[in-house]
């Protein structure tokens, strides 16, 4: 079996706030807390969860835009955080990502032809002239004509921003592109265009993609395997078909639970169902499973003991006593 193209051991991400009061010792807010997994080579993984569950910290640590608090990020072999800094450079092209909201990801002053090359320039990569054939290049790859080059991201609406975002993550042809929620922002009608888009190049480029998304009906189309992330813990990871067809973790079945039907006479869908209270601080969160707050399954080992990640079989990964 070849090996992953990214592998994460142990990440983990503390941020020391500042004191509420002179003499009160800091408190450390934990965004992400021992985070495992591996991506392979043209895959898609998806990651989801509520808002401050950790998604977007893993992402950016990832990208090495956020430094870790600890772990391993080993992309195509080489270790990201004992690296030399020329091999980070070259890494750095190897990944890229889309954001949100593709008309603030642009630069407003500067007209679509530049935004586009900047990453090339930034990297001394061709003449101006190479430069600019291959942002025509893959403008139209992305449905752009070169037309646009001169213009600026207010003419555009959301989904051609996002269209052009997409082409200048591929300037650098890399390897692995973070997609930060890239469809959450655009009308549903854009929406799966967006997505078709994103696989139509996934094939064409053999990209590799890690989908950040808190809408879970997305993820199971789009993903082969789907993570769950819980107030910066992995609960639960395996193939997204198995995953939405037998969900494990109870947190899993209610997020499951919580999408939207278009049937009428199914349940009513929409909300974290049969789930008690609020997510709790990540800044002292709950001991034992972090969940067990809100669980309706809670045990007396629960607020005891973390349940360790185990593979319930077929990589099918969960982390929750009922499992175990
Ligand atoms: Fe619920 Fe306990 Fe499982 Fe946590 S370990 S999800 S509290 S049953």
């Amino acid at each position: 079996m070849s090996p992953p193209l990214l592998r994460v051991r142990d990440l983990e991400k503390h941020f020391v706030l500042a004191r509420r009061r002179i003499f009160d010792a800091p408190e450390v807010l934990r965004a992400l807390d021992g985070v495992s997994f591996e991506l392979a080579a043209g895959e898609t993984l998806g990651v989801v969860g509520e808002s401050g569950c950790g998604k977007t910290t893993m992402a950016r640590l990832v990208l090495r835009l956020l430094e870790p608090t600890r772990g391993e990020i080993v992309l195509d072999g080489t270790d990201m955080l004992d690296c030399s800094k020329s091999e980070l450079r070259r890494l750095r092209r190897e990944m890229q990502i889309v954001f949100q909201d593709p008309l603030s990801s642009l630069n407003p002053r500067m007209t679509v032809g530049v935004s586009v090359t900047e990453p090339m320039r930034f990297h001394d990569i061709g003449t101006r002239t190479e430069r600019v054939e291959r942002a025509v290049e893959l403008l139209e790859v992305v449905g752009m004509g070169p037309e646009v080059l001169e213009r600026y991201p207010h003419e555009f609406s959301g989904g051609q921003c996002q269209r052009i975002s997409i082409a200048r993550a591929l300037t650098l042809q890399p390897r692995l592109v973070v997609l930060d929620e890239p469809v959450s922002a655009l009308d549903v009608s854009i929406r799966a265009q967006i997505l078709k888009l994103l696989l139509d190049l996934q094939e064409r480029f053999s990209l590799t993609y890690l989908f950040i998304s808190h809408d879970l009906s997305v993820v199971k189309r789009f993903c082969r395997r789907t993570a769950v992330l819980y107030l910066g813990k992995l609960v639960e990871l395996c193939e997204s078909e198995r995953l939405y067809r037998e969900p494990l973790h109870p947190y899993t079945r209610a997020l499951i639970d919580a999408i939207p039907s278009l049937d009428p006479t199914a349940r009513s869908r929409g909300s974290l169902r049969g789930l008690e209270g609020d997510v709790p601080s990540a800044v002292n969160p709950p001991r034992g499973c972090r969940f067990h707050t809100r669980c309706p399954h809670r045990m007396a080992v629960c607020s005891e003991r973390e349940p360790p990640l185990v593979d319930v079989g077929g990589g099918h990964r969960v982390a929750c006593f009922l499992n175990q």
